[in-house]
């Protein structure tokens, strides 16, 4: 079985993924996409006019952008410019001021609590890894896979063969096939970083959002994770927020600069090197 077909398979509450949405909006084939969530426009997420203040500083400032389905998107910006900000709103973290933020064209994340929306498909990576040190990477992936179905999930349960093969093909996916019985403590950085990654794939998450994913990583471990990222575009929607610009550079599609709150240019990455405002803010320092 091939990985995408593992996930195209899974179980989303005892859902298949593949099941028709009334509107037939999970007909993408290898795309993991929850059969609720209506992309028949081409964008899986829709950010409008959405604000935050603390303590009447606004980090988000009438922010709107749209992500299409199977996008990787690049979010670029100074420090402050409300990055982790518009992850924390999307994530249902925190609540905007104002604005809308929809998951297709009819799930409301502001009406949806942080575990919801997790549930609905919204996966994401925080900066520092989390991982059950003590564990092995298979049963850290384990842990993931149950905790998503089962409240009460424990490591005695039985796993079925086709849980097997879907832990598998994650372990091959994210470099750690080999390294299946190691305990995670012992693990590289990176090797950290990707295995949370895999926590996340593993619960099949429709959009992926990373934050700061190759802080820390050694040159060879961020072009690993380059190569990853390439891979899992298209049949994941990811939004990355990165500072190393050539990362960036090597995954790059479509980039989005933030600054003070609200896009301040958006475009494919040679236009936004070269745009004067986002050399001036950001790029030239
Ligand atoms: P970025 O991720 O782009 O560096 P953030 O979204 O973390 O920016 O922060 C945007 C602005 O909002 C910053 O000025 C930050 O200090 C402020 N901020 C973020 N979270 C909070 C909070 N919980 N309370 C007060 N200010 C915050
Ligand atoms: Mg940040």
């Amino acid at each position: 079985m091939s990985p995408t077909e593992v996930i195209g398979h899974a179980d989303h509450g005892g859902r298949s993924i593949r099941d028709e949405g009334a509107d037939g909006s999970a007909s993408f084939g290898h795309v993991a996409l929850p059969g609720v969530v209506d992309t028949q426009k081409g964008d899986i997420l829709y950010l409008e006019d959405i604000s935050v203040s603390f303590d009447g500083f606004k980090a988000l400032n009438d922010l709107s952008l749209n992500i299409a389905l199977g996008e990787l998107r690049c979010i670029i910006g100074p420090n402050g410019a409300g990055k982790t900000t518009m992850m924390d709103v999307i994530t249902g973290k925190t609540r905007p001021d104002s604005g809308s933020a929809f998951f297709g064209q009819t799930i409301d994340l502001l009406r949806m609590t942080e575990p919801e929306i997790a549930h609905a498909g919204i996966g994401r990576k925080f900066q520092k890894p989390t991982v059950f040190e003590k564990h092995s990477v298979f049963e850290n992936l384990e842990l993931a896979m149950k905790a998503r179905k089962d409240p009460f999930w424990t490591l005695r349960a039985k796993l079925t063969s086709a849980q097997r093969d879907a832990i598998g093909s994650v372990g091959e996916r994210i470099g750690l096939a080999n390294e299946m019985e190691r305990e995670a403590g012992l693990l590289s950085h990176g090797q950290k970083q990707w295995l949370e990654i895999g926590m996340l794939l593993i619960q099949e998450p429709a959009v992926l959002l990373l934050d700061e994913p190759v802080a820390g990583m050694t040159d060879a471990e961020t072009d690993r994770t380059a190569d990853l990222f390439l891979e899992l575009a298209g049949e994941h929607t990811l939004i990355v927020v990165e500072h190393d610009m050539d990362f960036v550079n090597k995954i790059a599609r479509t980039v989005t600069v933030l600054h003070e709150g609200s896009v301040l240019a958006e475009g494919p990455m040679q236009d936004v090197q070269n745009d004067p405002r986002v050399i001036e803010v950001y790029l030239g320092r």
